[in-house]
């Protein structure tokens, strides 16, 4: 029983190395180092195939080079998966000590029991640093597992080493191979083994989807939310139904010509400007996304028409007084805003959301450069000659 695991924990190591050589090539670098410290672990559990052709001695230092640089990559792994500090040098300076001891103990003191019981407290010591360095940065149940793994690895690791320890000082080298705590410690470990390699493997997979989620939730012009991800959140947080909310859109005015006048670089530069002072807004909650083109809408939550009227109002007079001299665009632009608060009768948020557009068509067709939240904000019966009206800062003044 105890020779198939000698010779079942390599290979399962070793597939373990390769799942993680292939999540890595998804552009996770934790994975990567991972992926060396299985294949590392299973080289260790290899090593004793060398006796054949080398001798004990050089057998010994080859398996805790291997398992010391196999803990290397985990913590290394770790930390870098947490990004949290590296301590790269703390790491490398304890398997330098630990493996200069460890060759002290094979070709001097010749102490099987120091060799072990030293390569298994520097592992321990490795994964100990990575967990202190990473512990609060656990976002996920799946990363507080991975931490919970460690932690049994890192005891497991201890408590074995410190009873072989006491053991083989009073036993027999090989009565005490033989016996069931032997066995016993050989479970436990290779339990260790493929609870960090799980836990490690499914968090390095989540934080992985998690990044192509969001990147399909996200603009990637402006870095706002895009319409999926706007109406996912909405979704996701349910759209308090008891409560007001309010929907702010937003359209920069004569944009066309923006484009026409300084190039698609510089009208990509001015949808960026109407982002950040968007994504600034300051209100609780609020989620702000790139609808189209040069449309945006803000959610606000729990938010009156007034309050968002005015928020609004900030936004579009902080537009018109920007300088986009910096981006090549040497005039101020302008933008449209309606807004509008969801009603008792209201299905879904997108009844708030059609009455904010078509508010904003009303401020498109009565001179642009405006905040509209009632019909009332503009003249009523809007004849063709409020068409023509513009505000000096409304653009090259086109009749639309
Ligand atoms: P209005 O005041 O009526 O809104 O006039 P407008 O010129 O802004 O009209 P419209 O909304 O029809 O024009 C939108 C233009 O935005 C058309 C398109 O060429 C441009 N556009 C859409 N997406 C992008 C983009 O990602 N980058 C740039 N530079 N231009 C874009
Ligand atoms: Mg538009
Ligand atoms: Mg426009």
């Amino acid at each position: 029983m105890a020779e198939n695991f000698a010779f079942l924990l390599p290979v399962v190591l070793t597939l373990f190395g390769v799942a993680f050589f292939i999540v890595a090539r998804f552009g996770n670098r934790a994975a990567l180092f991972w992926a060396g410290g299985y294949l590392c672990a299973a080289l260790g559990f290899l090593a004793p195939l060398l006796q054949a052709v080398a001798p004990v001695p050089m057998v010994a230092m080859t398996a805790d080079a291997a398992f010391l640089s196999a803990f290397l990559f985990y913590s290394h792994g770790l930390t870098t998966h947490f990004d949290a500090p590296r301590h790269l040098v703390l790491r490398l300076g304890i398997a330098a000590t630990a493996y200069g001891v460890i060759a002290y103990a094979v070709f001097v003191a010749q102490s099987l029991r120091v060799e072990l019981f030293v390569s298994d407290i520097a592992c321990s010591l490795l994964l100990a640093t990575a967990l202190l360095s990473s512990w609060r940065r656990s976002a996920t149940w799946v990363d507080r597992a991975l931490l919970g793994a460690v932690v049994f690895v890192m005891l497991e690791t201890t408590v074995r080493t410190i009873v072989f320890f006491v053991m083989a000082g009073s036993l027999a080298m090989d009565a005490f191979i033989g016996s069931p705590y032997a066995f016993v410690m050989q479970v436990t470990a290779t339990i260790g083994a493929l609870l960090l390699a799980l836990t490690a493997l499914a968090s390095v997979a989540l934080r992985i989807v998690e990044r192509y989620r969001k990147a399909s939730e996200e603009d990637p012009l402006t870095g706002l939310l895009n319409r999926r991800g706007f109406e996912q959140l909405l979704g996701a947080n349910g759209h308090a139904g008891k409560n007001e909310a309010a929907i702010v859109v937003a359209d920069i005015d004569w944009f066309k010509s923006i484009n026409d006048r300084f190039g698609h670089a510089a009208g990509d530069e001015a949808i960026r400007e109407v982002a950040d002072l968007l994504r600034a807004l300051a209100w609780p909650g609020v989620a702000v996304a790139r609808f189209g083109g040069e449309e945006f809408i803000a959610y606000l939550p729990n938010c009156r028409l007034q309050d968002a009227h005015m928020l609004a109002n900030t936004v579009r007079l902080a537009l018109s007084e920007r300088d986009l001299g910096r981006i090549g665009i040497d005039r101020s632009i302008t933008a449209s805003f309606g807004v509008a608060v969801t009603a008792a009768g209201d299905h879904t948020i997108h009844d708030a959301i059609s009455r904010a557009d078509r508010l904003l068509y009303l401020a498109k067709s009565n001179g642009r450069n405006r905040v509209v939240s009632s019909p009332a904000d503009v003249p009523q019966q809007a004849g063709p000659k409020l068409f023509v009206i513009r505000d000096e800062a409304s653009g090259p003044g086109r009749a639309s």
